[in-house]
């Protein structure tokens, strides 16, 4: 019996750091991630960059892989990396993003200040908008674990990238994925990583903001508690929260988004 347990154990172990190394999804759409390879693996690790904004890199079999988030506004056609090799040779490669069609979703919020915010809450939104812009572009020297699990448990209720028009008016387009939970539900963090910011937005509500490393950011909104504090390292699967309907809501879920290079992505491509 100890023999079978230990065996167990061992494979256990063995499957869970296999899946450690998983990458995201390529998927080549606007809001979607383009998996490129930067340089041969045999050079040391290359810088590579999205406009401004540094790109995360990972160790790939045979190649260093560049892991770019792509805008939701990107338009189809041809884009391109920087990569700055070690050996300091400059070079851009390209890739092309295809057309894709997000649906439009209609909603209806009672609290008619925040689809219309007035003067004041319009000051609080242009703070606030600036504070989650240096959020979402942190750069932090830490090799990111990329297989996210789903921070809470239940359907999709808004799907990534969707056009959205509240009460009749059309709004960005849907940066996470919103699932739909009972209120007080645990939230969980996707992976592994270091509290950036917690605190109370205009359309967030209560919110936690998690660094995974080389610009990959979770977000996680709308709840009616939050446990952790800003600086604090926290483990996959570690309860970060609540589920609530804090902020801009139709009623209580979880709002999760994922940041790679500054550009809102498409979660489901993290998940298995
Ligand atoms: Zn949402």
């Amino acid at each position: 019996m100890k023999k079978i347990i230990i065996h167990c154990l061992i494979v256990f172990s063995v499957c869970y750091s296999g899946i450690t190394h998983a990458f995201p999804k390529n998927d080549l759409k606007p809001g979607g991630i383009a998996i490129l390879p930067a340089a041969d693996i045999s050079q040391a690790e290359p810088r590579v960059f999205s406009g401004n904004n540094r790109v995360a890199v990972i160790q790939g079999k045979t190649n260093w892989l560049a892991i770019v988030g792509i805008s939701l506004d990107a338009e189809p056609g041809s884009h391109y990396i920087t990569i700055r090799e070690s050996s300091g040779k400059i070079h851009k490669k390209y890739f092309r993003v295809h057309k894709h069609k997000y649906r439009t979703q209609y909603l209806t919020i009672r609290n008619k200040n925040k689809v219309n915010p007035n003067k004041k809450s319009m000051k609080r939104i242009l703070r606030e908008m600036k504070l989650k812009k240096r959020l979402i572009k942190t750069y932090s020297n830490v090799d990111p674990q990329l297989n996210f699990i789903k921070p809470v448990s239940g359907r999709d209720s808004g799907r990534f990238g969707a056009r959205r028009v509240f009460n009749k008016q059309k709004r960005n387009p849907h940066s996470g994925m919103d699932i739909a939970s009972p209120a007080g539900r645990n939230i969980r963090a996707s992976s592994d990583g270091v509290v950036l910011y917690a605190g109370d937005l205009f359309f967030t509500g209560k919110v936690v903001y998690l660094d995974h490393g080389e610009g990959l950011i979770s977000l996680y909104a709308h709840m009616s508690k939050i446990s952790v504090k800003k600086g604090q390292k926290i483990r996959k699967g570690q309860i970060i929260g609540k589920v609530g309907k804090t902020g801009r809501v139709t009623g209580p879920h979880l709002h999760w988004s994922v940041y790679l290079n500054g550009q809102a992505v498409d979660p489901a491509l993290f998940l298995p």
